[in-house]
């Protein structure tokens, strides 16, 4: 076993602290990856909180990973030692139902192997993610990084990244469609930048009016305050598509009320609370209300590759680990501009 330390929470009103465990020694397929950025995203929080249930603790959070391989197995092909390399959402899956040979293994039908707060496949190995100086990964799940970007700003793409990248693809947005970005976070600004690379019409739904400005040099053309009443009457019947990237629970009829016949909304926000929605906003206009679940292996590597290309990164604010619990409040709080990165080169100072 190798011996490896990070952050983790023990229990789900824990902060996170120094935490020491172990990884499995590199099988002939593992590579051994030295973590140097973790983007902190929504959905640590709400699993570090046990916000969706069945928590496992101690949680070593982090699905953002970004780093260098320091070692491999003798029958890793597609990297060598000192390449950079990233980790997601997922570190395995079963490999043989039929969404794992379509690539999509985020819908595995055994479940993914989560990156953290998951089992292994040997039914017993916990998970521990990217808090932390290493990470033992099968060389199948992990992604090549562009090497003209800057690594800190890559680190949220792994998430972020191809959260907002997969449906907007699925949707084939380009030139001529008008896109609604709902809630400017850590997916939504990422989501704007994919959208307007694409050729779409971009608009960002916000309760926070302090973003606009950044909003629209982030390519957005729109702002709307959904603060103010009524604002659902000057867009309604307009919109192709709208991603909704809101971690809090919140009325959907008015977005719905906004898509143009055959639009649809695409969910990607995991608030608490069961969705109520009547059923005439979608029959009237026929609209699709559905969601999207984070994006296969392919297809990471495709929008990192398209991200290379077209230099798409995130905006962030870097932080040393000692500060991660104080940036979960200011994430809460709506007050970071636009990703928290850790520089895990901090973990031993
Ligand atoms: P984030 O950076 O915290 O952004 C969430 C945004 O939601 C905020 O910036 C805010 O935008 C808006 N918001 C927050 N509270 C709100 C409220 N009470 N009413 C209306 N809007 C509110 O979070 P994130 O990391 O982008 O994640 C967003 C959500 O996606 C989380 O639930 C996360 O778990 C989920 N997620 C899903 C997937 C997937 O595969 N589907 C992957 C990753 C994350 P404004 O200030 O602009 O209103
Ligand atoms: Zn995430
Ligand atoms: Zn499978």
């Amino acid at each position: 076993m190798i011996e490896a330390h990070g952050y983790a929470a023990k229990t789900a009103k824990s902060r996170l602290e120094p935490f020491s465990f172990e990884r499995r020694d590199p099988g002939p397929k593992d590579v051994v990856i030295k973590i140097l950025y973790t983007g902190i995203c929504h959905s640590d929080i709400h699993q570090v909180r046990d916000e969706w249930g069945g928590a496992r603790f101690p949680m070593v959070p982090g699905h953002e990973i970004a780093g260098k391989v320091v070692a491999k197995g003798a029958g890793v092909t597609r990297f060598s030692v000192g390449d950079l390399a990233g980790v997601g959402c997922m570190v395995d899956s079963c490999r043989v139902c039929p969404s794992c040979q379509e690539g999509e293994e985020q819908f595995c039908d055994s479940g993914p192997v989560w990156t953290y707060n998951s089992i292994e496949r040997d039914g017993k190995t916990p998970t521990y993610g990217g808090y932390s100086n290493l990470i033992v990964v099968s060389e199948d799940f992990v992604l090549r990084l562009p090497d003209n970007l800057p690594l800190s700003h890559v680190a949220p793409l792994l998430c972020a990244g191809i959260t907002t990248y997969s449906p907007l693809r699925r949707f084939r947005v380009r030139e001529g469609m008008e896109v609604g970005v709902v809630g400017l976070g850590g997916l939504g600004h990422m989501a704007i930048k994919f959208a307007r690379a694409m050729g779409a019409r971009v608009t960002v739904f916000s309760t926070s009016p302090s973003k606009e400005s950044d909003a629209r040099k982030l390519g957005a053309h729109d702002f709307i305050l959904t603060k103010k009443d009524g604002w659902g009457t000057s867009v309604a019947n307009r919109f192709d598509l709208m991603v909704d990237a809101v971690s809090a629970d919140h009325d959907l009829a008015p977005y719905l009320g906004a898509l143009r016949k055959d639009g649809s909304v695409v969910l990607l926000g995991v608030p608490e609370k069961p969705l109520a929605i009547h059923s005439f906003l979608l029959i009237s206009r026929r609209r699709n209300l559905t969601a999207s679940l984070i994006g296969g292996i392919r297809e990471t590597q495709e929008m990192l590759d398209y991200c290379g290309q077209k230099d798409i990164v995130s905006d962030i604010e870097m932080i040393p680990i000692q500060k991660v619990n104080e940036a979960y409040e200011r994430t809460l709080r709506g007050d970071v501009k636009y990703r928290f990165v850790i520089d895990m080169a901090t973990l031993d100072t």
